[in-house]
């Protein structure tokens, strides 16, 4: 862990909860805080710039939902939503809602920690693969039979070049060089689109369709139903 250690913050209102899990992820060498509430729980995001978030789904004053709005408004850190057990619709609203991933209540320490190490991993994946786009740029991005040329905004499939609007290109983009997570079709308006855009989601699902069309690897979209859509490589 290079000596630093990686900072944690649970939002949490059942006290002996938070307290559970702020002891063993500490003994798992992680730094950790906890917070009662979600205004608490703001606040302290905003000091601390924590890694990874642990937010209950139910706390007195805020929602989850509007937790995670305000925190996706401002930073962009990873959030696994602590749900009641068995509550589906909570999973997939908080997923669609921009959560990383889910523990449900009563937990297993053991499985947090291991769902903490994933998101942890693959959002350092996604970073890196967005942020060392030099070499990507350059060798360009396979995807199935289809090369990516970030730089020149050109998708070559089978040799020929592939026609592909400016924000179809864009689109493909965001998705492919953040594989696995799940965007929502809002989230993909506003990262593609932009907050001021003032069409709706079908927007993403005719760009989406389009692209599936074009391109071979357009399987590798994949509509996660009632949520929003991924992008899978072939090892996935
Ligand atoms: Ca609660």
């Amino acid at each position: 862990m290079d000596g630093e250690k990686i900072r944690i913050l649970i939002i949490e209102d059942e006290k002996p909860i938070a307290d559970i899990l702020e002891y063993d992820l500490k003994k798992e060498g992680f730094e950790v805080m906890s917070a009662y509430n979600g205004a608490e729980g703001l606040n302290l995001a905003e000091k601390l710039r924590p890694k990874l978030i642990l937010l209950d789904w139910m706390l007195p004053d805020l929602s989850g939902v509007d937790i995670l709005k305000l925190l996706a408004e401002k930073y962009n850190i990873p959030v696994i939503m602590l749900t009641a057990r068995g509550n589906i619709d909570d999973k997939v609203y908080g997923l669609s809602c921009g959560a990383d991933d889910y523990i449900t209540k009563p937990f297993d320490l053991r499985e947090v920690n291991v769902r903490i190490q994933a998101v942890l991993r693959r959002f350092r994946k996604a970073g890196e693969e967005w942020q060392g786009k030099e070499g990507i740029h350059k060798e360009g991005i396979q995807i199935k039979d289809a090369v990516i040329y970030v730089d020149e905004r050109t998708v070559i499939q089978c040799g020929e070049p592939v026609e592909l609007t400016p924000k179809e290109f864009d689109l493909l983009v965001w998705l492919v060089t953040h594989p696995r997570f799940v965007f929502t079709r809002t989230r993909l308006l506003d990262e593609i689109w932009g907050y001021d855009f003032a069409g709706d989601t079908r927007t993403v699902d005719m760009h989406i369709q389009r692209l599936r069309k074009k391109l071979h690897a357009g399987d590798r979209i994949v509509t996660v139903f009632g949520v929003g859509y991924k992008y899978v490589s072939k090892k996935d």
